[in-house]
């Protein structure tokens, strides 16, 4: 089977493990310091915090960013359930806007009409690698004094008008699993501009204790234990000396995509906006006939290839039908889970494997035999 993503770890990977793992410091220690640093410095950010999975890392820079039990947040429903599912952990509620059909991020023109008294941020994500439309998202912060929390995880790497995600936003967050843009195998991470989220990011991460004017530890805020560990952090810091090369390959798979099915009539390409470099995290497609595109996906499958999809809108889970999202209806993340699917995409897919995903696909629309 073709993965539809996929870590790449080399010998250099391991070796950066291997002298942690002899240093005789596991737990978070110095190479901690050092990934955060290097991380920080790589997207621009004053500060980042390494964490123990991206799923932490978006609940610390809620509660960081001080979102309280009761309050509003306006997001995308076209995510992983963990962007709104730590709003929930913290007894925030999720407010889903629509999403844009060319980006498939939350769109930003459906933002100001859901605000209220109660809102107290937005939470876009980058979807499969690609910024959000984040001057237009910050205008209307601004507008109504809200902050603004960017789940990145797919993003390590994008850039909107040049500028890195992760400087973007007031906290962005990072994950750091196998099919993300690098991986620490279980990981994540809080980058912020902001030393005040950054002290307080740093308490929670470790059960919000810290030592008082005595020296002696105290628990003064409600913290957790979201800590990463010295071997992760080493092999991030080794993962992330290969990134720009990653995207380099990434955005290869994605030309080669683009080159052989752009003449498809019945598929629909990711397109990458002026202004943006995606990350190019997962490649989703969208066919024109949504009658066709369960049957065109069981059919990649059996002919080898992963394909897979991301994402069902959120509202429409279960729990969320259960907890008050039973009636949440919107027109283009649904008209999106009627049409998508995601393609193969990960820096090892090599060209041949591309031609045949794309042969296999000409060959169900009946374009051409092979
Ligand atoms: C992967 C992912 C997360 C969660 O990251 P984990 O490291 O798996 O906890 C959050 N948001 C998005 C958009 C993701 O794709």
């Amino acid at each position: 089977m073709i993965a539809y993503g996929k870590q790449w770890i080399t010998p250099q990977d391991i070796k950066a493990v291997d002298r942690i793992l002899r240093s005789g410091w596991v737990t978070q220690g110095p190479a901690i310091l050092a990934f955060e640093k290097k991380l920080a410095k790589y997207c621009g950010a004053k500060y980042v915090v390494a964490v123990n999975n991206g799923t932490s890392a978006l609940h610390l820079a809620y509660l960081a960013s001080g979102i309280e039990p009761g309050d509003e947040v306006i997001t995308t429903p076209n995510s992983f359930v963990a962007t709104s599912n730590m709003l929930l952990a913290i007894g925030a509620k999720p407010v889903f806007a629509d999403i844009r059909l060319d980006t498939y991020n939350i769109d930003e023109t459906k933002i100001e009409k859901l605000i209220t008294q109660k809102t107290r941020a937005i939470v876009p994500i980058d979807f499969a690698g690609q910024p959000s439309a984040m001057a237009e998202i910050k205008k209307i912060a601004s507008k109504h004094k809200l902050l603004i929390i960017d789940d990145g995880a797919h993003a390590l790497g994008a850039k909107y008008n040049g500028k890195k995600v992760g400087g973007l936003a007031d906290l962005t967050t990072f994950s750091f699993h196998p099919v993300k843009p690098i991986t620490t195998g279980e990981g994540g991470a809080v980058a912020t501009n902001n030393k005040k989220y950054y002290d307080k990011l740093l308490l929670l991460r470790s059960q919000g204790v810290q030592k008082d004017k005595a020296g002696k530890n105290v628990m003064t805020v409600l913290g957790y234990n979201y800590r990463m560990t010295d071997f992760q952090a080493a092999l991030g810091s080794s993962q992330l000396q290969r990134l720009n090369f990653f995207l380099k390959k990434r955005h290869q798979v994605a030309a080669w995509y683009k080159r052989e099915l752009k003449d498809l009539k019945d598929i629909i390409l990711p397109q990458e906006i002026k202004g943006n470099y995606s990350g190019w995290h997962i490649y989703v497609v969208r066919v024109t006939n949504p009658r066709r595109r369960n049957k065109l996906m069981k059919y990649l499958k059996q002919q080898g290839i992963g394909v897979n999809f991301h994402f069902p809108p959120i509202y429409k889970q279960p729990y969320y039908r259960q907890h008050g999202f039973s009636k949440t209806s919107l027109k283009n993340a649904e008209l999106y889970e009627a049409t998508a699917l995601t393609l193969p995409l990960h820096p090892q897919l090599t060209k041949k494997e591309v031609n045949y995903i794309v042969g296999r696909i000409k060959r169900f629309y009946n374009k051409y035999e092979i």
